[in-house]
């Protein structure tokens, strides 16, 4: 059998190696990588580069070339905002390059502060201790060196101040969301996925209880424009650049149906009874498609298994 990491790559990536990557302004000193797994979100100034994930490891060559292009200065901070191997792939090869001071990598001048790859401990803690016999444990130099246990993190860099939050069993059990509060961005790591259903990682600590008060604590610190547009963007796992009605939408999707599915177990119906009933039917449409990587049945379950624990 392929491991986990393997076949998510698989299941959801296919191809990625031959795409091209989209740089795409936000707003403040944020851009976005697009096309590498997960979106890579980077802020940049004169002090360098700080990275919000780091997309596929196949890609990392070509991300390190667009990170290059919009500033010189080099890569300072990665923080990652879960264990997955489409926002974390590209540690290593980030990393590696800083050691080995490779100006043509990095575009980094001084070779002084080492590169600080930041995330929650139980990022850190599934990295290096495989969930499942067979698994490989990571062991280079991307993993997160600066792990964090309290409910939050902050720092400065290009002199703007950074928030990083704990957002418990939500996605997995050690999502990050980063605010950028001079700029007026959140990247969000998988919490958020406006194309298709949340996936819930039950294996890896998640839970529909956490996803919900993570898209509440978003909506908490997000800002909307004069005209409900605009306003804090929040750049989403995968996907297009977002707003806070955005946000309110996807949340509101899964509050609704997780009360159908709760509203189910109270009558006393099987996961395969609630499965039947489709409880997310008026949504497939929106949040379905042939190539999604989360499909209702798996979605159901997730909550299911969630409200059951
Ligand atoms: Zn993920």
């Amino acid at each position: 059998m392929k491991s986990f990491w393997a076949v998510l790559v698989l299941a959801r990536f296919a191809g990625a190696q031959t795409a091209e990557l989209r740089v795409i302004p936000v707003q403040g000193n944020i851009y976005v990588i697009a096309g590498d797994g997960g979106n890579i979100t980077v802020q940049t100034g004169k002090d360098g580069n700080l990275l919000v994930d780091t997309g596929l490891a196949a890609m990392a060559p070509k991300a390190m070339s667009e990170v290059r292009k919009l500033s010189r200065a080099g890569v300072y901070w990665i923080i990652n905002t879960h264990v997955h191997p489409d926002h974390v792939g590209g540690n290593d090869a980030f990393a590696n390059a800083v050691a080995s001071l490779d100006i043509n990598a990095l575009g980094r001048q001084d070779g002084g502060q080492p590169l600080k790859i930041i995330a929650h401990e139980n990022v850190l803690n599934r990295m290096t201790q495989p969930a499942k016999p067979g698994e490989t444990p990571a062991t280079g130099a991307g993993l997160p060196e600066d792990e964090f246990s309290t409910p939050f993190k902050d720092l400065r860099f290009n002199n703007e101040a950074i928030i990083i939050y704990h957002e418990p069993n939500a996605h997995t059990d050690g999502d990050s969301i980063v605010l950028f509060r001079g700029s007026d961005v959140i990247s969000t790591g998988d919490i958020f996925t406006p194309g298709g259903y949340p996936f819930i990682d039950i294996e890896r600590g998640g839970s529909v209880q956490g996803e919900i008060a993570a898209l509440n604590h978003i909506l908490d610190l997000t800002v909307p424009g004069h005209t409900q547009e605009g306003g804090t963007l929040v750049i989403p796992g995968h996907g297009r650049l977002c707003d806070e009605a955005d946000v309110v939408e996807y949340r509101d999707m899964i509050v609704i149906v997780r009360d159908r599915v709760q509203d189910l177990i109270k009558k006393g119906q099987t996961l395969d009874q609630v499965k039947a009933a489709k409880p997310t039917l008026d949504y497939d449409t929106e949040y379905v498609s042939a190539n999604s990587f989360v499909k209702a049945d798996a979605f159901v379950e997730a909550i299911y298994k969630s409200l059951r624990k």
